[in-house]
């Protein structure tokens, strides 16, 4: 008989699993809290668990972890993880200390199909969802490693569209949020802007931080370097934030990777502040992270501290994102998974 893995089954399916098996019903909420807050690796560390009833379950059914293929410490203190899942693909996932944050940035998918001209993840031929527990064990497994270091915020910017892999982003953010109890205001997601899906997202998903990855500001430049604009274009999609529903206080980020010559002119950061009049918004001015053959470079320091005062002269809050992890291939937009 096969095992069931504990860890890839939904809140409802745990509880049918132990239903299944003959275990009363407080099981399920004691196995939940064990699997999710514990962040045990095996049934054999339940130790609320009798020894009789662990070695009984551990016959059926088994909690899976994500092997850790690789870890890497950049100069400037960012960890990059690299992930094996059971089918033999890889993911990455990247630790960014901050002041008094600690960052994980987490993947949703192993490749990307938005194939955004400026990113590496989204070179990558091969593409797969991964399933809400591939998603939630990188923030176990990367919080058991850096035990007694506590990571503070949790970012889908990662490997992969998190809203091209709706149903199994939102069951871990559901995860993340009821059974690992972390705060809702420490999530954020990052889209490229499939404009269905942030409308979706809003009505069914938890209430977690949204970015939007704008990055050009006419639907000429972002047709070119993001393919998604031309299904959802710039109107369309700032509509849609317009109309997402935030929390007093809250904001939506604007992501703003800084081509040279493509995106980085003052008429650029006079339309950019234009087309974001009226949504609660703060921009992240993303430098350029060059790669091998992507054809763009990033603007000196002085044109992105021109674009970034345009911003800041027209009351937005405007800031520029300093590259963390560039050493080892950590940063935005580097993500690619030990591919060659
Ligand atoms: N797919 C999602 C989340 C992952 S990408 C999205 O696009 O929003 C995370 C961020 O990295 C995005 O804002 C993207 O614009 C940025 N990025 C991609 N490639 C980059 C690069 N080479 N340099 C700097 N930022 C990059
Ligand atoms: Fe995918 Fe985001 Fe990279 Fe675009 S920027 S290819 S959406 S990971």
């Amino acid at each position: 008989m096969q095992k069931t893995d504990l860890k890839a089954l939904s809140q409802p399916g745990l509880e049918s699993f132990v239903r299944e098996t003959g275990l009363p019903e407080f099981r399920a909420r004691q196995l939940l809290h064990w699997i999710y807050e514990k962040r045990v690796r095996s049934i054999d560390e339940i130790t609320e668990l009798s020894k009789g009833l662990r070695q009984d379950l551990s016959g059926k059914a088994y909690i899976s972890s994500l092997e850790l293929l690789r870890r890497e410490r950049s100069e400037d203190g960012t960890v990059k993880f690299l992930f094996g899942l059971e089918d033999g693909e890889s993911i990455e996932s990247v630790l960014i200390p901050d002041h008094s944050r600690l960052t994980l940035c987490i993947s949703s998918q192993t490749g990307c199909a938005m194939k955004c001209r400026f990113c590496l993840t989204g070179k990558l031929k091969r593409k797969r969802n991964l399933k809400a527990h591939e998603i939630v064990d990188q923030v176990i497994s990367v919080s058991r490693l850096m035990d007694p270091q506590k990571i503070t915020n949790i970012v889908f910017m990662g490997m992969g569209e998190p809203l091209d892999n709706f149903g199994e982003v939102t069951d871990a953010l559901g995860r993340m949020t009821e059974l690992m109890k972390i705060s809702k205001r420490r999530i954020t997601l990052s889209t490229s802007g499939i404009v269905p899906k942030i409308l979706e997202l809003a009505r069914t998903a938890p209430r977690v931080n949204l970015a939007v990855s704008l990055n050009a500001t006419t639907d000429e430049v972002r047709d070119r370097i993001m393919p998604v604009n031309r299904k959802y274009p710039l109107g369309t999609l700032l509509d849609a934030c317009r109309r997402f529903p935030l929390e007093p206080g809250r904001r939506i980020t604007f992501e703003y990777v800084m081509l040279e010559g493509i995106n980085d002119t003052e008429e650029d950061a006079k339309r950019l502040a234009k087309l974001l009049r009226g949504i609660p918004s703060k921009v992240n001015l993303i430098p350029f992270n060059e790669h091998e053959g992507s054809g763009f470079t990033r603007p000196s320091d002085e044109r992105i501290g021109r674009f970034q005062q345009i911003l800041l002269e027209r009351n937005l809050t405007a800031l520029i994102r300093k590259s963390k992890g560039r050493d080892i291939r950590a940063a935005c937009g580097q993500l690619k998974a030990g591919c060659s």
